[in-house]
């Protein structure tokens, strides 16, 4: 199937219409058409090669939503018309006891990137959904529940993601005591979760202009990172701090406002971590932790649960002409909270 998407052609240029080729149906597989896609901050890594891995021309997007137009013979979960959203990945080898557990991205073998991969029969790169078309495996294609707006729902594969499995691992609920470090795409989609599930929800941050934005979100408080008055006195608070400031930094202060058995979730890749001294592990029993995104009932899970509240996250919808314009913005944190490319404003191909 021949299709269009945007590409980034090495680590340095722009962003370019460029015209591919999707895989025929396999019997598993469906076939979408492209309406939404999110830009998450791991298109921008990889367009910029930051982690190495790139091949070009490289499509990147994995926080997609569009209408299934066809099926393989033996894909049964979803009709031609049906509504699908699709996370970041787009196989697994199917045989493992992760796989036949359902629990996808932790496939012993490797489970297969939505893009910036190789597909897992042919070796041919994967491209992701800043394209009008999506060939994959069934299975990894999560309804889209009526009543959620699809514009809004692609972040909510990603960004919603990797903040709801710690949110639901750490056993969040009424009463529960939860911290959002770092108010960007994640941060937000975190404070919305942990606010819906009932917890009593803290934004911690270096800046104090960020507190009414926070508040705005559902957050009912905020802690002001760099006065150590107010941190010392937070001392010992949270069941969880779900930190997801994006680059490396020092963890120790927040792991002092952990009370017993508390958790710090580092959602997404960091790289190495400071500030862990054991001894404040030890006495409280707590844990640090790294977050990814969940098993396949868990996505369902999530966005059942976001239809069901209304939780939606914060989006600036753009046309593809904006792609690049809305990298650059991101790059200097100038967006709330995330952008969705409108697949419908792709030019056809020639
Ligand atoms: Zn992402
Ligand atoms: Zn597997």
């Amino acid at each position: 199937m021949r299709t269009i998407g945007y590409a980034a052609l090495s680590p340095t240029t722009h962003l370019v219409p460029f015209a591919f080729d999707r895989r025929e149906l396999r019997p598993a597989d469906i076939a979408i058409e492209i309406l939404y896609c999110g830009m998450c901050h791991s298109d921008l890594h990889q367009c910029r090669d930051d982690w190495g891995v790139a091949t070009y021309p490289l499509v990147p997007g994995h926080e997609i939503v569009g209408r299934v137009i066809a099926c393989g013979d033996e894909a049964h979960r979803h009709s031609v018309g049906d509504l699908v959203a699709v996370g970041p990945l787009v196989d697994s080898c199917q045989a493992c006891p992760a796989c036949l557990a359902g629990e996808v991205q932790k496939c012993e073998r490797w489970a297969t990137q939505t893009y910036a991969d190789r597909d897992r029969l042919t070796g041919e790169p994967t491209q992701g959904g800043y394209s009008r078309h999506l060939v994959l495996r069934e299975s990894f294609a999560y309804r889209v529940p009526a009543g959620l707006d699809p514009a809004r729902t692609g972040p909510i594969l990603c960004a919603g993601m990797t903040t709801w499995s710690p949110l639901r691992h750490a056993g969040v609920g009424p009463g529960s005591k939860v911290a959002v470090a770092g108010l960007g795409g994640l941060g937000h989609m975190g404070i919305k979760l942990a606010a819906a599930l009932g917890a009593e929800v803290c934004v911690l941050s270096r800046t104090a202009q960020k507190e009414a934005d926070a508040r705005a979100l559902g957050a009912h408080d905020f802690l002001l990172t760099t006065d150590p008055t107010a941190m010392k006195a937070a001392s010992a608070r949270f069941d969880l701090v779900l930190d997801t400031i994006p680059v490396r930094h020092d963890v120790g202060p927040m792991v002092q406002l952990l009370g017993d058995d508390g958790v710090l979730a580092i959602a997404g890749y960091i790289g190495v971590v400071d500030g862990i001294d054991t001894r404040a592990l030890m006495g409280r029993r707590r844990s640090v932790t790294a977050c990814t995104i969940g098993g396949q009932a868990m996505h369902q899970e999530l966005l059942d649960f976001c239809a069901e509240r209304g939780v939606v996250p914060e989006c600036e919808i753009i046309p593809v002409s904006r792609i690049d314009e809305a990298f650059e913005r991101m790059e200097r944190s100038d967006v709330r909270y995330r952008f969705v490319i409108d697949l419908g404003t792709m030019p056809a191909e020639g």
